[in-house]
Protein backbone atom coordinates (compact mmCIF):
# COMPACT_ATOMS: atom_id res chain seq x y z
CA UNK A 1 0.00 0.00 0.00
CA UNK A 2 3.18 2.17 -0.24
CA UNK A 3 1.93 5.63 -1.67
CA UNK A 4 -1.82 5.15 -1.47
CA UNK A 5 -3.79 7.11 1.18
CA UNK A 6 -6.39 5.33 2.16
CA UNK A 7 -8.33 8.25 3.66
CA UNK A 8 -6.96 10.65 1.34
CA UNK A 9 -9.40 11.53 -1.20
CA UNK A 10 -7.32 13.20 -3.44
CA UNK A 11 -5.23 10.21 -3.68
CA UNK A 12 -4.79 8.38 -7.18
CA UNK A 13 -6.70 5.65 -7.39
CA UNK A 14 -6.23 2.54 -9.48
CA UNK A 15 -3.20 1.44 -11.26
CA UNK A 16 -1.82 5.17 -11.73
CA UNK A 17 -1.07 5.27 -7.89
CA UNK A 18 2.14 3.21 -7.14
CA UNK A 19 3.78 3.50 -11.29
CA UNK A 20 6.77 5.79 -10.91
CA UNK A 21 5.50 8.45 -13.73
CA UNK A 22 2.33 8.94 -11.12
CA UNK A 23 3.62 13.06 -10.60
CA UNK A 24 6.03 13.22 -13.32
CA UNK A 25 5.79 16.77 -14.89
CA UNK A 26 5.38 15.70 -18.74
CA UNK A 27 2.35 12.83 -18.41
CA UNK A 28 0.80 11.76 -15.88
CA UNK A 29 1.46 14.46 -13.43
CA UNK A 30 1.06 17.38 -15.97
CA UNK A 31 -1.77 19.95 -15.03
CA UNK A 32 -1.86 23.56 -16.01
CA UNK A 33 -4.51 26.75 -15.46
CA UNK A 34 -4.51 28.64 -18.94
CA UNK A 35 -6.31 32.15 -18.66
CA UNK A 36 -8.45 32.57 -21.40
CA UNK A 37 -9.96 36.31 -20.76
CA UNK A 38 -11.41 36.40 -17.88
CA UNK A 39 -11.75 32.20 -17.71
CA UNK A 40 -9.43 29.92 -16.86
CA UNK A 41 -9.32 26.41 -18.90
CA UNK A 42 -7.90 23.49 -16.39
CA UNK A 43 -6.00 21.20 -18.14
CA UNK A 44 -5.12 18.12 -16.13
CA UNK A 45 -3.83 14.67 -17.26
CA UNK A 46 -5.95 11.84 -16.43
CA UNK A 47 -2.25 9.35 -16.84
CA UNK A 48 0.43 8.78 -19.40
CA UNK A 49 1.04 7.41 -22.83
CA UNK A 50 4.51 5.72 -23.94
CA UNK A 51 4.78 6.52 -27.34
CA UNK A 52 6.46 4.20 -29.64
CA UNK A 53 9.53 5.82 -31.85
CA UNK A 54 7.43 4.90 -35.31
CA UNK A 55 4.68 7.02 -34.12
CA UNK A 56 5.15 10.08 -35.54
CA UNK A 57 7.23 10.92 -38.78
CA UNK A 58 7.80 12.43 -41.95
CA UNK A 59 8.57 10.77 -45.21
CA UNK A 60 12.69 11.78 -44.72
CA UNK A 61 12.32 10.18 -41.22
CA UNK A 62 9.72 7.67 -39.82
CA UNK A 63 11.13 8.44 -36.14
CA UNK A 64 11.14 12.19 -36.66
CA UNK A 65 8.52 13.16 -34.16
CA UNK A 66 9.66 10.41 -31.92
CA UNK A 67 13.56 11.47 -32.02
CA UNK A 68 12.98 15.52 -31.18
CA UNK A 69 10.68 14.44 -28.39
CA UNK A 70 13.43 12.07 -26.72
CA UNK A 71 16.23 14.96 -27.75
CA UNK A 72 13.91 17.18 -25.28
CA UNK A 73 12.83 15.05 -22.77
CA UNK A 74 14.78 11.41 -22.74
CA UNK A 75 12.34 8.47 -22.26
CA UNK A 76 8.83 9.55 -24.96
CA UNK A 77 5.66 9.45 -22.51
CA UNK A 78 2.83 12.09 -22.86
CA UNK A 79 -0.29 12.78 -21.08
CA UNK A 80 -3.43 11.72 -20.93
CA UNK A 81 -5.41 15.41 -21.57
CA UNK A 82 -8.72 16.66 -19.92
CA UNK A 83 -9.61 20.03 -19.84
CA UNK A 84 -12.49 21.39 -17.88
CA UNK A 85 -14.33 24.87 -18.19
CA UNK A 86 -16.40 25.98 -15.56
CA UNK A 87 -19.10 28.09 -15.97
CA UNK A 88 -23.24 28.47 -16.16
CA UNK A 89 -22.19 24.84 -18.03
CA UNK A 90 -19.38 23.10 -16.37
CA UNK A 91 -17.94 22.05 -19.25
CA UNK A 92 -15.43 18.60 -19.75
CA UNK A 93 -13.73 18.16 -22.80
CA UNK A 94 -12.49 14.37 -22.89
CA UNK A 95 -12.11 11.91 -20.04
CA UNK A 96 -8.81 10.09 -20.46
CA UNK A 97 -8.13 6.77 -20.41
CA UNK A 98 -9.68 6.12 -16.82
CA UNK A 99 -8.62 3.41 -13.98
CA UNK A 100 -8.16 0.16 -16.15
CA UNK A 101 -5.62 -2.18 -15.01
CA UNK A 102 -3.23 -2.20 -18.14
CA UNK A 103 -0.10 -2.77 -16.04
CA UNK A 104 2.34 -5.22 -17.36
CA UNK A 105 1.51 -5.05 -20.59
CA UNK A 106 0.39 -1.67 -21.41
CA UNK A 107 2.02 1.35 -22.50
CA UNK A 108 -1.12 3.59 -21.47
CA UNK A 109 -2.27 3.92 -17.62
CA UNK A 110 -5.11 6.32 -16.65
CA UNK A 111 -7.63 7.07 -13.62
CA UNK A 112 -7.13 10.32 -12.22
CA UNK A 113 -9.55 12.83 -14.01
CA UNK A 114 -12.11 12.46 -11.13
CA UNK A 115 -9.16 12.90 -8.59
CA UNK A 116 -8.48 16.37 -10.42
CA UNK A 117 -12.59 17.26 -10.11
CA UNK A 118 -12.47 16.70 -6.99
CA UNK A 119 -8.80 18.87 -6.08
CA UNK A 120 -11.55 21.79 -7.95
CA UNK A 121 -14.34 20.66 -5.65
CA UNK A 122 -16.55 18.88 -8.28
CA UNK A 123 -18.28 15.85 -9.04
CA UNK A 124 -18.89 13.99 -11.53
CA UNK A 125 -22.95 14.96 -11.23
CA UNK A 126 -21.58 18.40 -11.20
CA UNK A 127 -20.70 18.17 -14.92
CA UNK A 128 -22.97 19.59 -17.20
CA UNK A 129 -21.66 18.96 -20.62
CA UNK A 130 -19.27 16.39 -21.72
CA UNK A 131 -17.24 17.33 -25.05
CA UNK A 132 -15.43 14.55 -26.64
CA UNK A 133 -12.77 14.76 -28.81
CA UNK A 134 -13.39 11.45 -30.63
CA UNK A 135 -13.72 8.33 -29.10
CA UNK A 136 -10.68 6.39 -28.87
CA UNK A 137 -10.24 4.59 -25.78
CA UNK A 138 -7.66 7.20 -24.34
CA UNK A 139 -10.26 10.19 -24.41
CA UNK A 140 -13.41 8.19 -23.45
CA UNK A 141 -11.58 6.03 -20.66
CA UNK A 142 -13.87 7.57 -18.07
CA UNK A 143 -17.05 7.59 -19.18
CA UNK A 144 -18.35 4.66 -17.47
CA UNK A 145 -17.47 2.54 -14.13
CA UNK A 146 -15.32 0.16 -14.91
CA UNK A 147 -17.37 -2.65 -13.46
CA UNK A 148 -21.17 -2.10 -14.15
CA UNK A 149 -20.40 0.27 -17.48
CA UNK A 150 -23.07 2.64 -15.37
CA UNK A 151 -22.44 6.40 -16.51
CA UNK A 152 -20.19 8.29 -14.79
CA UNK A 153 -21.50 12.20 -16.09
CA UNK A 154 -25.12 10.95 -15.11
CA UNK A 155 -26.11 14.81 -15.86
CA UNK A 156 -24.02 15.41 -18.74
CA UNK A 157 -25.04 16.06 -21.88
CA UNK A 158 -22.08 14.40 -24.45
CA UNK A 159 -21.43 15.96 -27.54
CA UNK A 160 -19.61 13.55 -29.94
CA UNK A 161 -18.73 14.14 -33.20
CA UNK A 162 -21.62 12.62 -35.55
CA UNK A 163 -18.76 10.71 -38.33
CA UNK A 164 -17.27 8.80 -35.45
CA UNK A 165 -20.04 6.62 -33.54
CA UNK A 166 -20.57 4.10 -36.89
CA UNK A 167 -16.85 3.59 -36.79
CA UNK A 168 -16.22 3.73 -33.43
CA UNK A 169 -19.00 2.17 -31.71
CA UNK A 170 -21.29 0.34 -34.01
CA UNK A 171 -18.71 -1.39 -36.61
CA UNK A 172 -16.07 -1.17 -34.09
CA UNK A 173 -13.49 -0.55 -36.77
CA UNK A 174 -12.20 2.70 -34.70
CA UNK A 175 -8.94 0.66 -31.96
CA UNK A 176 -11.18 1.33 -28.88
CA UNK A 177 -8.47 -0.50 -25.78
CA UNK A 178 -10.79 -2.59 -23.13
CA UNK A 179 -14.09 -1.50 -24.74
CA UNK A 180 -16.91 -3.13 -22.63
CA UNK A 181 -17.51 -0.40 -19.91
CA UNK A 182 -16.77 2.22 -22.30
CA UNK A 183 -19.35 0.59 -24.99
CA UNK A 184 -21.68 -0.12 -22.37
CA UNK A 185 -21.76 3.66 -21.24
CA UNK A 186 -22.47 5.53 -24.60
CA UNK A 187 -25.28 3.10 -25.18
CA UNK A 188 -26.74 3.89 -21.73
CA UNK A 189 -26.13 7.42 -22.61
CA UNK A 190 -27.63 7.25 -25.88
CA UNK A 191 -30.89 5.55 -24.33
CA UNK A 192 -30.72 8.02 -22.12
CA UNK A 193 -30.94 10.98 -25.05
CA UNK A 194 -28.10 12.45 -23.53
CA UNK A 195 -25.55 11.82 -26.03
CA UNK A 196 -26.37 14.92 -29.46
CA UNK A 197 -23.82 14.14 -32.26
CA UNK A 198 -22.53 16.76 -34.15
CA UNK A 199 -21.45 17.16 -37.50
CA UNK A 200 -21.50 21.03 -38.05
CA UNK A 201 -19.49 24.05 -36.02
CA UNK A 202 -22.03 24.91 -33.25
CA UNK A 203 -21.87 27.07 -29.73
CA UNK A 204 -22.08 23.99 -26.99
CA UNK A 205 -22.14 25.88 -23.88
CA UNK A 206 -21.06 29.62 -23.89
CA UNK A 207 -18.15 30.47 -25.17
CA UNK A 208 -17.20 27.09 -25.95
CA UNK A 209 -17.33 26.49 -29.71
CA UNK A 210 -17.53 22.62 -31.65
CA UNK A 211 -15.49 22.49 -34.64
CA UNK A 212 -15.36 19.85 -36.81
CA UNK A 213 -11.37 18.52 -37.59
CA UNK A 214 -11.64 15.30 -39.32
CA UNK A 215 -8.63 13.15 -40.48
CA UNK A 216 -7.87 11.21 -37.07
CA UNK A 217 -10.73 10.01 -37.17
CA UNK A 218 -13.83 10.95 -39.56
CA UNK A 219 -16.17 12.53 -36.79
CA UNK A 220 -13.05 14.10 -34.74
CA UNK A 221 -13.95 17.49 -33.31
CA UNK A 222 -11.74 20.25 -31.45
CA UNK A 223 -13.25 22.80 -28.96
CA UNK A 224 -12.42 26.57 -28.52
CA UNK A 225 -12.80 28.46 -25.77
CA UNK A 226 -12.78 32.29 -26.07
CA UNK A 227 -13.64 34.64 -23.44
CA UNK A 228 -12.49 38.89 -23.80
CA UNK A 229 -11.44 38.72 -27.21
CA UNK A 230 -8.93 35.82 -26.27
CA UNK A 231 -9.13 31.82 -27.28
CA UNK A 232 -7.84 28.13 -26.34
CA UNK A 233 -8.02 25.56 -29.21
CA UNK A 234 -8.43 22.00 -27.72
CA UNK A 235 -7.01 20.31 -30.32
CA UNK A 236 -7.48 16.23 -29.23
CA UNK A 237 -5.59 14.62 -31.67
CA UNK A 238 -5.96 16.85 -34.62
CA UNK A 239 -2.08 17.55 -33.90
CA UNK A 240 -0.11 15.41 -31.44
CA UNK A 241 2.69 16.78 -30.43
CA UNK A 242 3.99 20.78 -30.80
CA UNK A 243 5.96 20.10 -33.71
CA UNK A 244 2.86 19.82 -35.42
CA UNK A 245 2.68 23.12 -35.74
CA UNK A 246 6.05 24.02 -36.98
CA UNK A 247 6.14 21.12 -39.60
CA UNK A 248 2.90 20.35 -41.61
CA UNK A 249 4.46 17.24 -43.05
CA UNK A 250 4.87 15.42 -39.60
CA UNK A 251 2.45 12.54 -39.56
CA UNK A 252 0.68 10.72 -36.71
CA UNK A 253 0.28 6.76 -38.03
CA UNK A 254 -2.59 6.36 -36.26
CA UNK A 255 -4.33 8.95 -38.50
CA UNK A 256 -7.52 7.37 -40.24
CA UNK A 257 -7.52 9.74 -42.86
CA UNK A 258 -3.61 10.89 -43.04
CA UNK A 259 -4.91 13.40 -46.34
CA UNK A 260 -7.56 14.96 -44.51
CA UNK A 261 -5.70 15.30 -41.35
CA UNK A 262 -2.93 17.26 -43.04
CA UNK A 263 -5.25 19.12 -44.52
CA UNK A 264 -6.98 19.80 -41.09
CA UNK A 265 -3.97 20.77 -39.81
CA UNK A 266 -2.84 23.47 -42.19
CA UNK A 267 -6.16 25.10 -41.77
CA UNK A 268 -5.68 25.30 -38.03
CA UNK A 269 -2.05 26.63 -38.25
CA UNK A 270 -3.46 29.46 -41.38
CA UNK A 271 -6.37 30.46 -38.76
CA UNK A 272 -3.49 30.26 -35.61
CA UNK A 273 -1.18 32.91 -37.76
CA UNK A 274 -3.87 35.03 -38.84
CA UNK A 275 -5.71 35.53 -35.53
CA UNK A 276 -3.74 34.10 -32.89
CA UNK A 277 -4.56 32.32 -29.81
CA UNK A 278 -3.64 29.26 -27.92
CA UNK A 279 -3.93 25.56 -29.11
CA UNK A 280 -3.17 22.39 -26.79
CA UNK A 281 -3.35 19.34 -27.63
CA UNK A 282 -4.60 16.34 -25.26
CA UNK A 283 -1.19 14.74 -25.58
CA UNK A 284 1.56 17.88 -25.44
CA UNK A 285 4.06 16.99 -23.26
CA UNK A 286 3.63 18.70 -19.74
CA UNK A 287 0.24 20.31 -21.17
CA UNK A 288 1.86 23.42 -22.51
CA UNK A 289 -0.11 24.85 -25.20
CA UNK A 290 1.55 26.62 -28.17
CA UNK A 291 1.26 29.59 -30.33
CA UNK A 292 2.02 30.11 -34.12
CA UNK A 293 4.55 33.11 -34.63
CA UNK A 294 3.80 34.57 -37.73
CA UNK A 295 7.17 35.79 -38.54
CA UNK A 296 6.32 39.40 -39.17
ZN1 LIG B 1 -5.29 10.25 -28.07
Amino acid sequence: MSGFHRHDELAVPGPLHDHPLVDDYVSAGATRDLKVGDRTLHAFSDGFLLMTPDFIGNPDSPTAGYDMLAAQYGQVRLPLGCFLLRGERNVLIDTGYGPVDNRGGGFMIGGRLLTHLARLGLQPADIDIVALTHLHGDHTGTLGYLNSGEPVFPNARTIIGAADWQPSVVARTAPLPRPGHTLAALFELNARGLVEFLDDDQEIAPGVIRLAAPGHTPGHSIYVVQDHGERAIVLGDAMYCPQQLDDIELVRVGDIDPVLARRTRERLLIDLARHGGMAIGCHFPELKAARVLTGS
